[in-house]
């Protein structure tokens, strides 16, 4: 399938649609997942047309690892958990519904289930205040 430029993850690359934004630099962009599987639930993506992980430029896979590197242990710490679930699905059989590659940084506590995945919109209230606690943490 070719890269569809009209996703919704290159609209926010373009600057055509909003986010909540964590983290940007010359090769990755990270901001707040709109329908959180647990609170915190960040997501960081490469600056580069790729589908999945195994169309994409093996320097924008390790600038994707850097970012998720940097980010995630701010997302730990803001919402203080004892765990982080790194995630990163290719294609709808494994689940995947935005077709630019993504990792998903996802904060998780003992006993307490995920939400269903790509479900519920948060509110952007909650979003922007959560957003800016992750900034604040970042190395
Ligand atoms: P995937 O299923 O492709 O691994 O994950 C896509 C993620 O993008 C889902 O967790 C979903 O909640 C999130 N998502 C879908 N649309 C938007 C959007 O417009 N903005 C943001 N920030 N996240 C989105």
């Amino acid at each position: 399938m070719a890269y569809d430029q009209d996703n919704i993850f290159a609209k926010i690359l373009r600057g055509d649609a909003p986010c909540f934004k964590v983290y940007e630099d010359d090769m990755t962009l990270s901001f707040m997942d709109v329908m959180p599987q647990a609170e915190g639930h960040t997501l960081v993506i490469p600056k580069f047309p790729a589908e999945n992980l195994f169309d994409l430029d093996p320097e924008y896979a390790a600038a994707m690892a850097k970012t998720v590197q940097r980010v995630a242990p701010a997302v730990k710490k803001a919402f203080d958990v004892p765990g982080i679930l790194i995630a990163q699905l290719n294609g709808s059989a494994a689940g995947q519904t935005v077709f630019h590659i993504h990792t998903h940084i996802i904060p998780r506590t003992n006993g307490i289930d995920l939400k269903l995945h790509a479900r519920e919109m948060a509110d952007f209230k909650e979003l922007e205040k959560h957003a800016e606690k992750i900034k604040a943490l970042i190395a």
